[in-house]
């Protein structure tokens, strides 16, 4: 049925050339482009048993002369970006030129700022509508899922909702003393940052790490977690009506926040370039590169995730609780797919969007965010493809 251009070739690009294989009736080519052309041709490699068919480029996707020549030499009916977030407006100027559909996981971040908002990628909404493209906003698992999971709560269980508390946890354990599950450089910005939630139309900032919470969560226990800023907090509370109170709960260990503090002491997580032996560099990245990839993860991590929503509102006049949630195993993801559960609950959701785009069922032109679609194939599909979805109507809440 189609023809799709994934760029990236990471550990949740991995993920999405493996779902896209196996659902070969939607995805009948797909080719693999990346800065690093033997990644793509690794992963290639490593999909040979199924029958899609699979090519591979080298891209440079801050370039988008480069982009362009490559989409208008492939043809893709749409381009599935999961190369970082600072690629993402590169990835939207060509597909704009060449109008073909664009979706991601992540939104827009200036490499120079750790600061992500949708301001940059909400500005396109006008061009995309004239060019009779859709943009499908971070179809990763959050943001994702749970925004899909929140138009499915407000559609077939609420009148209205009025509190949404994200919680991410993670119990995977690879053994090292100190890894990141995916992309280091993101995800240490986006924990180093300061934390905020939204009240009554307003962002609340906190200190990094400033408000903690147990929960015991279905299949894995008891976890502290810590309220983070999230991106999908800023287009939920637009596009959920009659919200309150919204916010983001992750899972840390007491050894990762340690070895975070003593990085964040010694300057290794900043973002200001310095001078190295004549050269400029960033810690940040520096950091990255001594850290275990990411992508290695996969075949030494065990134990559980459990992402999911839980909301309260109203329904038929009475106060209603409701928990979805995802628990996914990290040893049954790598598996089927050679990855650990973090690149496995981004990837899924990827291919699921895309999938939602090249039959029709998401088609509408401009620039969207998950939950602005109609929840319900996609919900089916989470079932299909890997990540089965529980609800509870008695869940206990987060204080
Ligand atoms: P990785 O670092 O493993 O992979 C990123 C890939 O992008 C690499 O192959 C890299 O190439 C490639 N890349 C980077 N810059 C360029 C460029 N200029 N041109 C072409 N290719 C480039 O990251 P992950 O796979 O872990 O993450 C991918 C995305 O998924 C990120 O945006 C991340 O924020 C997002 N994500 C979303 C989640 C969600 O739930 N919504 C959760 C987790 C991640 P090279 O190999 O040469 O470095």
């Amino acid at each position: 049925m189609g023809r799709a251009l994934i760029i990236g070739a990471g550990g949740v690009a991995s993920v999405v050339v493996h779902k896209c294989c196996q659902n070969n009736d939607v995805f009948e080519e797909i080719c693999i482009a990346s800065r690093t052309k033997s990644k793509c041709d690794a992963l290639k490699e490593s999909v040979k048993q199924y029958k899609t068919k699979v090519t591979t480029a080298q891209v440079d996707a801050n370039n988008v002369p480069e982009l362009v020549a490559l989409i208008k030499e492939y043809k893709p009916q749409i381009v599935i970006n999961v190369a970082l977030p600072y690629q993402d407006l590169t990835i939207m100027d060509a597909c704009l030129e060449t109008k073909v559909d664009y979706l991601d996981t992540a939104n827009y971040e200036p490499e120079d700022t750790a600061k992500f908002e949708y301001k940059w990628q909400w500005a396109y909404r006008e061009k995309f509508e004239k060019a009779g493209i859709t943009a499908v906003l971070g179809s990763g698992f959050d943001p994702g899922v749970t925004g899909v999971f929140s138009a499915y709560a407000l559609k077939h269980q609420f009148d209205e909702i009025n509190y949404i508390d994200i919680l991410d946890a993670n119990a995977g354990d690879h053994g090292y003393p100190f890894a990141t599950n995916f992309n280091p450089e993101i995800n240490i910005r986006e924990v180093s940052a300061k934390g905020s939630y939204i009240e009554n139309g307003k962002w609340i900032e906190t200190e990094p790490m400033e408000i903690k919470r147990v929960y015991d969560f279905p299949e894995i226990g008891e976890k502290d977690m810590y309220l983070l800023h999230h991106e999908e907090l800023e287009s939920l509370a637009l596009n959920i009506k009659g919200i309150k109170r919204i916010r983001f709960f992750m899972t840390f260990s007491q050894n990762y926040l340690t070895h975070l503090k003593c990085l964040e002491n010694v300057a290794m997580t900043s973002i200001e370039p310095i001078d190295y032996e004549g050269k400029k560099i960033v810690p940040l990245q520096f950091l990255k590169a001594v850290l275990p990839d990411p992508a290695s993860l996969g075949p030494r991590t065990k134990g559980k995730t459990n992402i999911g929503c839980i909301f309260i509102g109203n329904k038929d006049g009475k106060e209603k609780h409701y928990y979805l949630y995802n628990v996914c195993d990290h040893e049954e993801c790598y598996k089927e797919v050679g990855s650990q559960a973090i690149s496995y609950t981004t990837g899924v959701p990827a291919m699921i969007g895309a999938m939602m785009l090249l039959t029709g069922k998401w088609k509408k032109p401009g620039v969207y965010n998950v939950e602005e679609f109609d929840p319900d194939p996609y919900m089916d599909a989470l079932n299909k493809w890997g990540l089965p979805w529980n609800e509870s109507f008695t869940p206990n809440l987060v204080e």
